[in-house]
């Protein structure tokens, strides 16, 4: 069509959040899209009203509310180990989304290369497009979703401007750990690029797992756009605030980007994201071990009904294999099973081939996010009986051993 310009042709709408509004028209559950159907914590809400009745509605400084960086600054140096100065090194952004792609148009010039693992969170695709740069992509293996070093490296060359590592990992749950981050690590060193992490479930984390941000790593603060958020840690998807932390040079880059992009987060949500931040440790514990209670009774209904899991680490997802269940239903795909599932079951997941480059490598797996309330997820195992029955899973549990 005349008029689209040629990037916009490059990839198609979010299937994820194609698939929410699916879910809407059936009047499904929707255990497709990441976003908590459970209340937000009350203390947060009522700082947000509070701050719209202070008259904190005009545009705040463009990289962010001051008393926010602080608060940032000071959680990076305590939780995530990196020194950080609030005055330089700190942009708050329209969530990691914004954060993302205002690192990346900071740092890629055209020709330059980003490394992506796969499967991905999807919007790196097309931030890969928007920002001109060209991905190559690091297979993450089941049913460990861990990479193979030799092909990270054979990944890596000049070209390289960065690598982008998503830990706890969106959609396998996996969570990166010190060995791992060690080689990337020194490949950037090696090859003289930058890491952009996303860590935006850093604190959902299962069975005594530890978050390490791969800028605490010897020689890494310089190297490391460190992107968190406060979507999923506060259940507050909708507020769009999130902060990339970067040295002071690429932290100037980025703010230029962020201010013509989106001139700034908005400010009475910034004013609360303060007290957000200043939540005690027990909140976090209690984030936790709520999502861990969630793991169980998703994962229990999915294993009862035939699908084999991969049990996640961290974040709020379970990769499910479908193989079985394609055969027994008579269906060709992950799509087909989605749209089935969505339309007679009333239950929506995301087809695993969305978060590949190569879609056969997700044609037998599907997504379900189980950040809802223990009632949603019960609902929706008692919507899932309604599958055919499959025949047990050969590895006994349903579970593929990690
Ligand atoms: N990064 C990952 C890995 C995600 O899974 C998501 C949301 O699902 C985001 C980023 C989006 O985060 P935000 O709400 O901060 O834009």
């Amino acid at each position: 069509m005349r008029g689209v310009s040629s990037k916009s042709e490059q990839f198609t709408e979010s299937v994820i959040r194609g698939m929410t509004r699916l879910c809407e028209q059936h009047g499904g559950i929707n255990l497709a899209q990441g976003f908590p159907d459970f209340p937000a914590p009350a203390e947060i809400k009522a700082a947000a009203k509070r701050a719209i009745d202070d008259d904190f509605n005009q545009y705040a400084v463009t990289w962010g509310v001051r008393a926010f960086r602080e608060a940032i600054a000071d959680k990076v140096q305590r939780y995530n180990g990196i020194a950080c100065n609030p005055e330089t090194d700190v942009t708050v952004t329209c969530g990691s989304t914004e954060a993302m792609i205002a690192a990346l148009l900071a740092v890629v010039n055209p020709g330059d290369e980003i490394v992506i693992f796969e499967p991905f969170y999807e919007n790196y695709g097309p931030d890969a497009v928007i920002s001109g740069a060209t991905p190559v992509y690091v297979s993450l293996r089941p049913p460990e979703f861990t990479f193979d070093p030799a092909e990270l490296r054979a990944a890596c060359s000049r070209r390289t401007k960065a690598i982008i590592v998503n830990t706890p990992h969106n959609p396998s749950g996996h969570v990166v750990d010190r060995r791992e981050l060690e080689t990337i690590a020194a490949l950037c060193s090696e090859y003289d690029c930058i890491a952009i992490t996303d860590e935006i479930y850093e604190y959902i984390l299962y069975d005594g797992r530890q978050h390490v941000s791969l800028a605490s790593l010897p020689g890494m603060r310089e190297r490391t756009i460190t992107i968190g958020g406060l979507s999923k840690t506060y259940s507050i998807t909708g507020w769009r605030l999130a902060y990339a932390v970067a040295s002071s040079d690429l932290t100037a880059a980025i703010r230029k980007m962020h201010d013509f992009l989106t001139v700034g987060a908005p400010h009475p949500l910034q004013q609360a994201g303060v007290q957000a931040l200043r939540l005690p440790d027990t909140y976090y514990r209690q984030l936790a071990a709520g999502y861990a209670e969630r793991r169980t009774v998703l994962a229990d209904a999915l294993k009862g009904v035939g699908f084999r899991i991969y049990p996640p680490q961290g974040a709020y997802y379970i990769i499910a294999d479908i193989s079985d269940l394609l055969a027994r239903l008579g269906l060709r795909d992950d799509v087909e099973f989605c749209n089935w599932l969505v339309s007679e079951i009333g239950v929506a997941a995301v087809p695993g081939s969305s978060f590949y480059r190569q879609a056969e490598l997700g044609r037998n797996l599907v997504r379900f996010a189980f950040c809802k309330r223990i009632e949603t997820l019960r609902e929706a195992a008692r919507r899932l009986t309604r599958l055919p029955r499959v025949q047990p899973v050969s590895s006994g549990d349903g579970t593929v051993a990690r």
